[in-house]
C-alpha cells in the first residue's frame, strides 16, 4: 500500500513569498484527496507534479484561506474537459456558502459537482480498506479535521525472529518440528493448520496454545506465557 501526503501550502491567512496558503494532497493507492484549497494550490499541484486526477476534496472550513484556490482549480478542471464527477465535503452548515464561492465566477462546469456536508464523528468517505472520518476542531468558525484511517491488517509473521530472538519454540502446527524436539517444550501452536497460511497470521496468534495430548503435556515454560 502506498501513501504519500504533499504538503501544497502551510502559510496562514495570507501567503509568502515562500509558502502558499492551506492544502494538501494525500496519494492513496491511485487515489487523490485534497485537503483544503488555498489560493494558487493548483500552480503548487503543478510545482510538485501531484497530478490532478482528484476525486474528493475535503474542507476543513470556509475561511478565504483554505478555499479561495477552489474556483480557479474548478475551471482548470473545466477547460481539461474533466467529465469524472467530484465530491466536495465540508462542514455542517457550509453548503450554501460554498456553493456561492465556486459559483462566483459566473462559471458553471460541465462535469458534476456533488457538495456533502460532513458532520464531525461520522464517515466522509468509505473506501476500500480505509474511511476517512470527521473530527471536530476548535476555531472561530464552524470547522473539522479529517483523519484517514485505514482498516487493520494482519501482520507478517516473522517465524525466524519469534524462534530465533524470542526462543518461541516451534509448535507441530508449523509443520517443522518433530515430536523430539518438542518432548521439553511447551507447544505455542498456531490456529490455522497450514503453513502457509500460518506464515501470514499475526503473532498473537502464537499465543493460542496448543492442546497436546495429556499424556505427554510438557510443563508450561515461563516465557510461553509471555505473549
Ligand atoms: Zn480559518
Amino acid at each position: 500500500m502506498t501513501l504519500r501526503a504533499t504538503f501544497l501550502g502551510t502559510s496562514g491567512a495570507v501567503p509568502t513569498t515562500r509558502r502558499a496558503p492551506s492544502a494538501v494532497m494525500v496519494h492513496r493507492e491511485g487515489e487523490r484527496f485534497l485537503f483544503d484549497c488555498g489560493e494558487g494550490t493548483q500552480r503548487q499541484m503543478m510545482r510538485f507534479n501531484t497530478g490532478f486526477d482528484v476525486s474528493h476534496v475535503f474542507l476543513t472550513h470556509l475561511h478565504g484561506d483554505h478555499v479561495l484556490g477552489l474556483p480557479g482549480l474548478l475551471q482548470t478542471w473545466d477547460f481539461q474537459d474533466r467529465t469524472d464527477s467530484l465530491a466536495i465535503h465540508c462542514p455542517p452548515g457550509s453548503r450554501r456558502q460554498l456553493q456561492d464561492l465556486i459559483t462566483a465566477g459566473g462559471h458553471d462546469t460541465a462535469f458534476p459537482v456533488r457538495i456533502h456536508e460532513v458532520t464531525p464523528g461520522t464517515v466522509a468517505l468509505e473506501g476500500e480498506a480505509f474511511e476517512i472520518r470527521a473530527f471536530e476542531t476548535e476555531h472561530r468558525t464552524t470547522s473539522q479535521g479529517y483523519a484517514l484511517i485505514e482498516d487493520d491488517r494482519k501482520g507478517r509473521f516473522m517465524r525466524e525472529k519469534a524462534e530465533k530472538e524470542l526462543e518461541i519454540p516451534p509448535g507441530r502446527r508449523t509443520g517443522s518440528s518433530t515430536p523430539a524436539s518438542r518432548s521439553n517444550s511447551t507447544t505455542a501452536g498456531l490456529s490455522s493448520p497450514t503453513r502457509s497460511s500460518a506464515t501470514r497470521g499475526p503473532a498473537a496468534r502464537w499465543c493460542t496454545p496448543a492442546t497436546p495430548d495429556p499424556s505427554t503435556r510438557p510443563s508450561r515454560s515461563p516465557r510461553s506465557r509471555t505473549c
